[in-house]
């Protein structure tokens, strides 16, 4: 099960391809969609609270439709009224599902909630070991950051690489 790191990466990543050439060399866009990337898995926060006995991972924060929703909010939160901040908000929101829905051991994501809480998942091959020891906290921890350090091996060259051409087209294009 992908962590933080993966789907802020990602999240970032997918917001860096699909953003304005004008805003290619602006950050906090950048940081914010990265965040909307991480925010399906505070479904973890109603786990804790024992909300309804729990089972809330993976549910309706997992779906397409709070991807969109969750775009529509924070394109209004940031006074940005344009569908394509709606679709970027949205996009960098969506990874996550999608990423879940690739990698996940669990039972799977709601992606179409609210129209069937049935859960999907591709179970494809994961290529980061996602499994921690019980034994200690300490242990627990340290797992977790090496997995993390995995994950920025793997996501963060993607974002750069990202930025990396997006930069260099919008060079070409003005110099065009
Ligand atoms: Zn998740």
């Amino acid at each position: 099960m992908p962590l933080p790191v993966a789907h802020g990466l990602l999240g970032a990543s997918v917001a860096a391809a699909l953003r304005q050439s004008s805003q290619s060399r602006q950050w906090r866009p950048l940081w914010i969609r990265a965040f909307l990337g991480v925010c399906p898995d505070f479904d973890y926060v109603l786990n804790w609270l024992q909300i309804s006995g729990g089972g809330w991972h993976h549910g309706f924060t997992h779906s397409i439709l709070f991807a969109l929703l969750l775009g529509m909010i924070a394109a209004s939160v940031f006074g940005e009224k344009k569908v394509r901040s709606v679709i970027l908000y949205s996009a960098a929101t969506v990874s996550h599902t999608l990423l879940d829905f690739l990698m996940t051991e669990s039972r799977g994501v709601a992606l179409w909630w609210p129209f069937t809480d049935h859960r999907y998942k591709l179970s494809l091959p994961n290529p980061i070991d996602y499994t921690w020891s019980n034994v200690s906290l300490w242990q627990a921890t340290v797992d977790v950051l090496r997995i993390s350090l995995i994950e920025l091996m793997i996501f963060a060259p993607i974002l750069l690489l990202v930025v990396l051409v997006r930069r260099l087209l919008a060079k070409h294009s003005v110099a065009a």
